[in-house]
């Protein structure tokens, strides 16, 4: 068992949609426990450098004035093998292939305006957790 911490975005999407409420009760149900969390306004250069392993895709420049069309909830959930199991609770990128009762599933509209991300690694959860939040902007949770 290894407690684990994991970036999460809920993207432009879904907060237009006032989806962030049902969102947020995922990850609760799911035991995940929020942090840190707050509302943003990306900047073109925020997105592209925080996309910045996409760039010179095809979907790349869509993705970037994508994730700027409007604000963003970006927030660090906390729990057991947090990386995977919310990678497994918003379902595959493409929401048609996302299993029932995933996030994605339930709420995604296509593949770029598919409402979430989670980081997919170890890796990618420190860096993207420290591309949003300063240290002293996690709050400990028993
Ligand atoms: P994930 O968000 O599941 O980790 P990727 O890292 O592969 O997926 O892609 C980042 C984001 O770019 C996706 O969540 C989606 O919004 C968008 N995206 C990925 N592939 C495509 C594509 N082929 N066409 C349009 N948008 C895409
Ligand atoms: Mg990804």
């Amino acid at each position: 068992m290894t407690i684990e911490k994991t970036f999460s975005i809920v993207k432009p999407d879904a907060v237009k949609r006032n989806l962030i409420g049902a969102i947020y009760q995922r990850f609760e149900n799911a035991g995940l426990k929020i942090v840190a969390a707050k509302m943003l306004q990306l900047t073109k250069i925020q997105a592209q450098g925080f996309y910045a392993e996409h760039e010179g895709k095809p979907f790349f420049d869509e993705l970037v004035d994508f994730m700027i069309s409007g604000p963003v909830m970006v927030q660090v959930l906390e729990g057991e093998d947090a990386i995977v199991r919310y990678r497994e609770l918003m379902g595959k990128t493409n929401p048609q292939e996302a299993a029932c009762g995933t996030i994605r599933a339930d709420f995604a509209i296509s593949l770029r305006y598919n409402s979430v991300h989670g980081s997919d690694s170890p890796v990618s959860a420190e860096r993207e957790i420290g591309y949003f939040f300063a240290a002293d902007e996690l709050c400990p949770r028993s």
